[in-house]
């Protein structure tokens, strides 16, 4: 019989679970407890359970724990990205990153890709597989346990796109924010989509207060086109349709992720096209200059094409930031450094 993916079990069904076991009720609150709030890494930290049910539990259950295989730490800003190993030797990437506000995790929400997004490191090798519910989790848990620093906030924008892998993604969102286990709002919470229409919508039904981020990246469809391949199969006027419904349902503020490629989408005539697209939206844009890939020919703009791509948003009544940019020293641009590792190892 195929193991129970214990981890992967929200507190309801860990109590269905643990009685068709024959234990007590107060049982399950107490695993629950040991694996989601004190983040355990074994049946053998859980003295308060008896021998004879930690050793049912080994023989019946997967029992999640990514092993970090290499963490490197930025001397400039105090960011961590952490590699780690799952049970069947792929590899995936996670970072926390430090704020006056609080501590901040960045997830992998799949091993690999299948989007395609022409500027990203993480699709060059396609999509290997989806993460389990635990996967996401123990993300967050190990970083927690290793920095012994308190994770206060979650964006799911590592590796990955977080709605093609949606029904873990919203399971893990509800036990993240639970408060049997670590009760992470999910105000704190963000996650990030190319722009996966139906997905967008169906979760505007999910009841859930996360921030919403599409990562818009052109202010036509066209251009769209040009860098991110998902924009042949969803127009970007239902895109945007889906966000504002998403903002109607939610009551949430959209943010839009835009990263800047030296003359490809940069240009003041851009910055007006975006901001009439944007308009009637109640949204916060993310200005991105693009993470120089090493397989790709892209580069940054200029710094003052930066701010003056900025500098316009602005006069036309948008709300922009230009994203800081946390472990330059530590970093090559996202999923470079498992790139490099799996690199190294063949
Ligand atoms: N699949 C999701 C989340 C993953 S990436 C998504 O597409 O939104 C998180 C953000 O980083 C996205 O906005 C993505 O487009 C952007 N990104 C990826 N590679 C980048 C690069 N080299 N430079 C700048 N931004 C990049």
């Amino acid at each position: 019989m195929a193991k129970v993916d214990i981890k992967s079990l929200g507190y309801q069904e860990l109590q269905a679970y643990v009685a068709g076991l024959g234990e007590k009720p107060f049982r399950a609150k107490q695993l629950y407890q040991w694996m989601h709030e004190k983040l355990a890494e074994s049946y053998d930290e859980m003295s308060n359970l008896s021998k004879t049910f930690r050793a049912a539990l080994e023989e019946d259950t997967i029992f999640t724990v990514l092993k970090p295989v290499q963490i490197l730490t930025s001397a400039l800003d105090g960011t961590q990205k952490y590699l780690f190993e799952l049970e069947d030797g792929n590899v995936i990437e996670s970072v926390l990153m430090k704020y006056k506000h609080g501590n901040s995790v960045c997830i992998s929400s799949q091993v690999g890709c299948r989007m395609g997004c022409r500027f990203c490191a993480s699709t060059i090798g396609g999509l290997t597989r989806n993460l389990t519910c635990a996967e996401m989790l123990e993300q967050v848990y190990r970083i927690q346990r290793l920095s012994g620093e308190r994770v206060s906030n979650l964006v799911v924008m590592g590796t990955g796109e977080p709605l093609d892998n949606y029904d873990n993604l919203v399971k893990f969102i509800r036990m993240l924010s639970d408060e049997h286990g670590l009760n992470i709002s999910q105000r704190n919470i963000t996650v990030s989509t190319c722009g996966l229409m139906p997905n967008i919508r169906r979760l505007a039904g999910e009841d859930l207060q996360i921030t919403l981020a599409l990562s818009l990246h052109a202010s036509n469809q066209e251009k769209r086109k040009g860098l991110m391949p998902v924009a042949n199969k969803y127009a970007l006027a239902d895109v945007l349709d889906a966000c504002r419904d998403y903002f109607n349902k939610t009551g949430r503020r959209l943010t839009f992720e835009y990263s800047l490629v030296g003359g490809v989408n940069d240009t003041e005539e851009d910055a007006r096209e975006l901001s009439g697209l944007v308009q009637d939206l109640n949204c916060h844009i993310n200005l991105i200059p693009v993470n120089p890939v090493k397989e790709r020919e892209y580069v940054q703009p200029e710094r003052s094409v930066v701010q003056a791509f900025k500098n316009k948003l602005e006069k036309n009544g948008i709300n922009v930031t230009i994203r800081r940019e946390m472990g330059r020293d530590i970093d090559g641009a996202c999923g470079q450094l498992r790139r490099r590792y799996m690199k190294e190892k063949v």
